[in-house]
């Protein structure tokens, strides 16, 4: 195809940041993208070629908001599947594929595929409902500790509990789940691999999610991971395994756990640009997003290539502010060299939201991790001073 020709567009379902930074790249190379969003404000509503206020779960809403696109391409998983796979059989292709977002959707289904297709995942078991939890731990099929996840809706850990004694259960909803075996992790590594509509692979080197020492939460997104040769070698083998076995064109974030015992297990996937590859916009030769839209136009791949160490850290929403949205300190955050920030556009704040990233390049991680840390320290998300909770 050639590029800037209007009656080319992809049509994407959800308008949030991830929309956003594909947006950036489509319009470096004149390539159309038309988003849909229920929200107004949505970070999208600027930057495509049509912005949608739109239902992506409402299956006729998807219908007509996809005529006559080139491809489909999800930024969140929620969307009406069922429009998906009647699209694809209109001929139009959709990244990922309905079957596999099918899967990847519900927990229970996805662990379930790992299980049949002998992909090294977590022991698990599955729950209809709160009461068949409690009998399974009367009944001594379950011992603590274990880990709780919310079989659909969970993201950004809502969703996911680790259950040590008997009152961690008390807030859990009464819906399906899985428990998982606790896993005695050593690195948490995620594999972003690019898929092309003709099965070619393509990964983008492995990244390590470096937690805090004492706050036991992800503070960055590292590359490369702390990894020997031969367990970055594994660990983008064990991603490939499972794009294979998705078999979906497009995006597929993988995330492993390395355990104690040097073993590989997949977590969870995401079939859909991700946290964990932000940082390939400044650290790669083509990033998550561009390669997206180069296989969603039917374009050859660009390469995954690592130019540089990076290191990546969110910037949320400061605790006890909620509403319209202001940052302070960016002026001594935008000194930082070898640093890129990027802000979501998001008009209102909460607690801990994603509201923006910074990526820092480096000679090495460290020094790419310092950087990321000190644009981090000196931005704060914070509510107008009208807004402020109590
Ligand atoms: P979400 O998609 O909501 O982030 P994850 O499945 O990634 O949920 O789980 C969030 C975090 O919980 C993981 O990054 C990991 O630190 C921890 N975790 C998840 N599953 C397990 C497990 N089976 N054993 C130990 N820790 C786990």
């Amino acid at each position: 195809m050639a590029i800037s020709q209007p009656d080319q567009f992809i049509a994407l379902l959800g308008g949030g940041q991830l929309g956003k930074m594909l947006l950036a790249e489509a319009r470096r190379m004149d390539l159309s993208v038309h988003s849909m969003d229920p929200d107004h404000m949505a970070p999208c509503r600027l930057g495509s070629h049509r912005f949608v206020q739109g239902d992506f779960t409402d299956y006729q809403q998807v219908m007509d908001f996809s005529q006559g696109a080139t491809a489909v391409v999800i930024e969140i998983e929620s969307v009406n599947v069922k429009a998906l796979e009647d699209l694809e059989a209109q001929g139009i292709p959709t990244f990922p594929s309905a079957k596999a977002l099918r899967l990847i959707q519900n927990k229970i289904k996805q662990k379930t595929f790992y299980r049949d297709q002998g992909i090294p995942t977590s022991d698990f078991q599955v729950h209809a409902n709160h009461a068949s939890l409690q009998s399974a731990l009367a009944e001594d099929q379950l011992t603590m500790p274990f880990v709780w996840k919310l079989a659909e809706g969970g993201y950004d850990g809502f969703g996911v509990a680790m259950i040590n004694k008997a009152s961690d259960m008390d807030d859990l909803p009464d819906a399906p789940c899985i428990t998982e075996a606790a896993v005695d992790i050593d690195k948490e590594i995620a594999v972003v691999i690019v898929r092309d509509r003709h099965g070619n692979t393509e990964a983008f080197p492995p990244v390590e999610m470096a937690f805090h020492p004492t706050a036991n939460q992800v503070e960055f997104v590292v590359c490369p991971a702390s990894l020997s040769d031969q367990a970055n070698q594994q660990a983008v083998q064990l991603a490939k395994q499972c794009a294979e076995a998705f078999d979906s064109p497009g995006l597929l974030a993988v995330e492993l756990f390395l355990t104690k015992g040097g073993d590989w297990l997949v977590n969870e996937v995401a079939p859909r640009p991700h946290n964990s590859g932000h940082l390939t916009i400044e650290a790669c030769q083509s990033s998550q997003f561009e390669q997206l839209l180069r296989v969603a136009f039917n374009l050859p791949m660009g390469s995954c290539a690592l130019q540089s160490a990076a290191a990546m850290a969110n910037l949320v929403g400061a605790a006890n502010h909620q509403g319209d949205v202001m940052y302070q300190g960016l002026d001594q955050a935008l000194v930082v060299p070898g640093s890129s920030i990027h802000i979501y556009g998001k008009s209102q704040t909460r607690p801990f939201r994603k509201m923006g990233h910074v990526t820092a390049t480096g000679k090495d991680p460290k020094q790419a991790m310092q950087r990321a840390a000190a644009v981090r320290d000196a931005i704060s998300v914070e509510a107008k001073p009208s807004n402020l909770l109590t």
